[in-house]
């Protein structure tokens, strides 16, 4: 199964958008984009400021005046791949002189002007809270000058600019509601980069949602690192929006908007989100909550601040007010001192939660988090990666047992488009994210369907749309 929030396939995707009518750009931007979906959604927002500036989109790189990569930090593969993919513009650069490429993201926060040093090729390098600075620094660095702005800000989110959908299907949008993390999980090199934790104007994200279903959009995820914390205080009506709250606003604007959510702490979750899920038909019976590991001890090293038996018993929760609510986890193997008892704990919680979907990776030091600081980073990366597979085939067995256990049941589907594979089947989603082919019909795009399941590989469901 596909997750939007963290997909793969999107790895180093190039963004295309359609110009503004009447807008004929002088200079042309090619954007790049790693990471997660919060990355993938601040490329929309660094392309609406360079549109605002009379820069067009375009997905090929000789085209390009202004090459940037917006990058990713979290894991030491994901900072090789950015590096690898900056040696092959040197081309472009060698055929275009005056050509400026930017560094943008979490890698441009982690190593500010070290990058300009390092790799020779960079002229601006720009920090998550500096991209209304870009037309700036571009400038800058058309003088001649390299530029840095690495910036953190207490306050940006951002809220007024209207992101442009890059790239998109015109059914799904993913809307940033709040940046930064105050979280300070010892693994973790988020609250280094993007900063601290800061709520994004409840009437702004609504505002947002509404333009989506007003054209055409039928689902929006609801995007922050932590969004069960999301506290929005509105001074003129002495109000304060909590995440809850939040959801309700969007879920309100149309029965035929889908809303998702990504990512829950489950320290934060609340019974008041489960209860909204509850009332409100819309937003989807779905939770990602990651859980990390299973053993308490490691969990505690981590900073997590929930032990195993507490994490147990906010799942048994969900599945008490919400039992059809599909799960999903993030889990890392071989965190400092991790012992082969507590990978076992590990796989018994995974076996308990039987997860939908798992996004599992093994420990990578990040420098100048609390771990790589604190702890030695001990566990061999062969044990790692051993620990690793074997989460991974436990997991690919709970994954076809949630698939099988839909076949023969009828899921609403959201179309999002045409099937990959065969231009005579249509693709869309249950409220349960799982993906969903079956013949086109007469449907279209962007409408809802059911669809009466009767077979399913790992990650996809195959059926026939009842009329
Ligand atoms: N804020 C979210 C949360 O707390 O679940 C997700 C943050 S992060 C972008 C996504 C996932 O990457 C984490 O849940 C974690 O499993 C993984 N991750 C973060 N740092 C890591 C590291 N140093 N090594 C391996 N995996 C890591
Ligand atoms: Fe990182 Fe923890 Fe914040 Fe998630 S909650 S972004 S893992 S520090």
């Amino acid at each position: 199964m596909i997750d939007k929030v963290h997909d793969e396939s999107r790895q180093g995707e190039a963004f295309a958008a359609t110009l503004p009518e009447g807008l004929l750009p002088q200079k042309h931007f090619y954007i790049e984009s790693y990471g997660c979906a919060m990355n993938f959604a601040d490329s929309e927002v660094v392309a609406a400021i360079l549109m605002e500036h009379g820069y067009g989109a375009t997905t090929q790189t000789e085209l390009a005046d202004l090459i940037l990569v917006n990058t990713c930090s979290i894991r030491e593969k994901a900072e090789l791949t950015v590096r690898k993919r900056l040696t092959e513009f040197k081309q472009y650069k060698r055929a275009k002189p005056d050509l400026i490429v930017g560094v943008l993201g979490c890698m441009a926060e982690r190593l500010k002007s070290k990058f300009l040093e390092e790799e020779k090729l960079v002229d601006i390098v720009v920090g998550p809270d500096a991209y209304r600075s870009l037309p700036a620094l571009v400038a800058e660095a058309n003088g001649g000058q390299k530029a840095v702005n690495v910036l953190l800000s207490r306050d940006e989110t951002y809220a007024d600019i209207a992101p442009i959908r890059l790239n998109s299907n015109g059914v799904n949008a993913f809307v940033s509601i709040m940046r930064g993390c105050n979280n300070m999980c010892s693994f973790c090199v988020v609250p280094f980069t993007r900063g601290r934790e800061r709520s994004r104007d409840a009437y702004s994200i609504v505002q947002e949602c509404k333009a989506l279903f007003n054209d055409g959009y039928r689902e929006v995820t609801l995007l922050g690192q932590n969004v069960d914390s999301y506290h929005f205080i509105d001074e003129k009506n002495n109000l304060e929006i909590s995440f809850a709250k939040l959801m309700e606003m969007v879920a309100k604007i149309s029965p035929m908007l889908r809303v998702r959510f990504s990512t829950s702490h489950p320290k934060d979750i609340t019974d008041e989100v489960l209860f909204t899920m509850q009332q409100y038909e819309n937003i989807c019976n779905y939770i990602h909550l990651p859980v990390q590991s299973g053993s308490s001890r490691v969990l505690q090293m981590m900073n997590r601040t929930y032990s195993r038996e507490w994490y147990i018993a906010k799942v048994n929760r969900i599945k008490e007010l919400l039992p059809d609510c599909g799960l999903s986890t993030d889990m890392i193997t071989g965190f400092c001192t991790e012992t082969e008892e507590e990978h076992q704990e590990s796989m018994s919680l995974m076996e308990y939660c039987k997860y939908d979907l798992a996004y599992m990776y093994f420990y990578s030091e990040r420098p100048g988090t609390l771990a790589a600081r604190r702890f030695e980073d001990d566990v061999p990366l062969e044990t790692k990666k051993r620990r690793l597979q074997e989460m991974v085939a436990l997991h690919r067995q709970h994954s076809l047992l949630s698939m099988q256990k839909d076949v023969g049941k009828t899921f609403k589907v959201l179309i999002e488009g045409v099937s990959k594979k065969s231009d005579e089947e249509l693709y869309g989603r249950t409220d349960h994210n799982k993906v969903v082919i079956f013949p086109k019909a007469n449907f279209k795009k962007g409408e809802y369907v059911m669809v009466k399941v009767d077979r399913c590989t790992a990650g996809t469901l195959f059926g026939q749309a009842i009329h």
